[in-house]
């Protein structure tokens, strides 16, 4: 079973590297895919987003990261996959995102959508939380990986 993992990533946090750990067991692919997206300004460019996703995920052998512009779905049936795999922090994600898994399973039904709920240590982080509380100096150690954390601190 080939699968991809959609988001910003802008940066990859802990609550992602736990889904894309924990999906990566149950798929034999997992291709995880930065969306690149002309209207939003993220503060990370697609290749840093793209290398730091690298650099924290190199010890997981079926992962793969790639970039792509456009539907999701589209990117999916580009790379032969049958499952989009999200994560759901609260019933706050569930309503668009329910929307969402039902629109790309009427455009392509042979494509399925798969949820993992957040492990409970990281229901409240987002990555724009993390830029928050980056940008104000306080220690994001406990929510990004190292290679993040410094990553942020040059940002600044
Ligand atoms: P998007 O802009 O598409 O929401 P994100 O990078 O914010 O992209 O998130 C990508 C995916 O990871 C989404 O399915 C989101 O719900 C999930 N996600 C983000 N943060 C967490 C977290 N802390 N725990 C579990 N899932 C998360």
């Amino acid at each position: 079973m080939k699968a991809i993992y959609p988001g910003s990533f802008d940066p990859v946090t802990y609550g992602h590297l736990d889904i894309i750990e924990r999906a990566a067991k149950v798929v034999d692919e997992l291709i995880i895919g930065v969306l690149v997206n002309s209207a939003k300004n993220p503060l990370f460019t697609r290749e840093e987003r793209v290398k730091l996703i690298e650099e924290t995920t190199g010890h997981i052998p079926n992962v793969k990261v790639k970039t792509f512009e456009g539907l999701t779905i589209d990117f999916a049936k580009q790379n032969g996959a049958n499952l989009i795999i999200r994560g759901l922090r609260a019933v706050t994600d569930f309503e668009t995102e329910m929307q969402i898994a039902q629109t790309n399973h009427s455009i392509e039904p042979e494509v399925d959508t798969m949820f993992f709920t957040t492990s409970l240590e990281y229901a409240f982080l987002s990555s724009t939380i993390v830029k928050e509380v980056a940008h104000y100096g306080s220690d994001v150690s406990k929510m990004v990986p190292p290679a993040v954390v410094d990553a942020l601190q040059a940002k600044k």
